[in-house]
């Protein structure tokens, strides 16, 4: 065995179906033992609970080989502890946190060629999925769950990688006021997918989403949360007034290094839409976006305009970038508890 013979550098942000996944099923109250499977079909019947009310959640998290050659995970207890929280909002049975990083260990093992080579500019992407699998015609959450997870090697999010991005302000929201966009549900896609392809047909890369109460403060974006450097180079966080956003762990760990690494003062708070203009830069951040560059937000027409520009990350981002990307690598020195190493034997 070895490492496949895929063009690592060039690969997209698309899904390729590898050798193995782990699948465990829940019946009569319980999580059976699970398995590693070759097997990449669902069979279920057609009054299933996630094709009838859309029972399903998910997580997104990756596996990195460093420059020592190892492989590791970034912060997967957060991610379980995520899909719990998930879980327990959809009606769904939790799935155990040691059992979920037992899961990432063994499909990451089960996939080890699939990993991208380090410098690669590729990563291993792991999508671990929940859903209700029996039938379910009345409205109520479903009695069997399926929880699986599977991976795909990976390449940037957006095209062009390090190049700023333009997005717009959304007319559509994408959760409601203390509905359900602080965890990670299928259906908050399914309720993004029209305005995402509207925004791409514009030619824009994504949607920044306002608060749905009073549409006056930024929330995130389609799928990530967004961060601003203010004209003293400090960071500031937009914060949800309606408990809508997503707390994604990119952000989280972006707001400890640029706290405990690069020593910047952090905001968290809600931030309006009309003063956006004062900010020196802004980004995108998620696990599959890494921190992406904005260059410029359209607001019905009326282009908002980052110092930073369209033709590189600003000075605060690309240091949060390579700060955080250094930690995930095995570059730098990570705070204790952030870097889970998959032993392969
Ligand atoms: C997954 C997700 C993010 C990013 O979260 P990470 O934990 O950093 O990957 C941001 N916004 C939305 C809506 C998401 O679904």
């Amino acid at each position: 065995m070895g490492k496949k013979n895929i063009d690592w550098a060039n690969i997209g942000f698309g899904y390729m179906k590898t050798d193995n996944r782990y699948v465990s099923n829940f019946k009569n109250g319980a999580w059976d033992n699970g398995v590693i499977t070759t097997d990449d079909k669902v069979v279920l019947s057609e009054c299933a609970g996630v094709l009838q009310y859309s029972q399903s959640c998910f997580e997104g998290l990756k596996a990195y080989e460093t420059k020592e050659g190892k492989i590791v995970t970034f912060r997967p207890d957060l991610n379980a502890q995520r899909m719990v929280d998930s879980a327990k909002r959809l009606e769904m049975p939790p799935f155990p946190q040691e059992r979920f990083i037992d899961a990432v260990d063994q499909v990451v093992k089960a996939n080890a060629d699939w990993v991208p080579p380090y410098g690669s500019g590729a990563t291993l992407y792991i999508r671990p999925v929940m859903f209700g699998s029996n039938e379910v015609i009345g409205v109520k959450p479903a009695d069997e769950y399926q929880f699986r997870m599977f991976c795909t090697p990976v390449g940037p999010y957006f095209k062009g990688g390090a190049k700023p991005i333009v997005v717009k302000i959304s007319d559509f929201d994408r959760a409601a006021p203390h509905g359900t966009g602080n965890i990670k549900a299928g259906l908050n896609y399914a309720m993004s997918l029209h305005a995402i392809v509207t925004a791409h047909a514009e030619g824009f890369a994504e949607n920044v989403y306002l608060d749905p109460a009073t549409r006056t403060t930024i929330e995130e974006t389609g799928g990530a949360n967004i961060i601003f450097v203010d004209a003293d180079g400090n960071l500031v966080v937009p914060k949800s007034a309606s408990d809508s956003i997503l707390p994604s762990i990119t952000r989280r760990s972006i707001v400890q290094v640029a706290k405990d690494y690069l020593k910047l003062n952090v905001t968290e708070r809600t931030v309006r839409l009309d003063e956006v203009h004062n900010f020196k830069e802004m980004g995108l951040c998620g696990t599959a976006a890494v921190i992406s560059p904005v260059g410029k937000i359209n607001d019905h027409g009326k282009e908002i305009c980052f110092e930073s520009g369209m033709e590189e990350m600003g000075p605060t981002i690309r240091k949060l970038y390579e700060t955080l990307t250094g930690i995930q690598m095995g570059r730098l020195e990570a705070p204790a508890g952030w870097i889970h190493e998959i032993r392969l034997n």
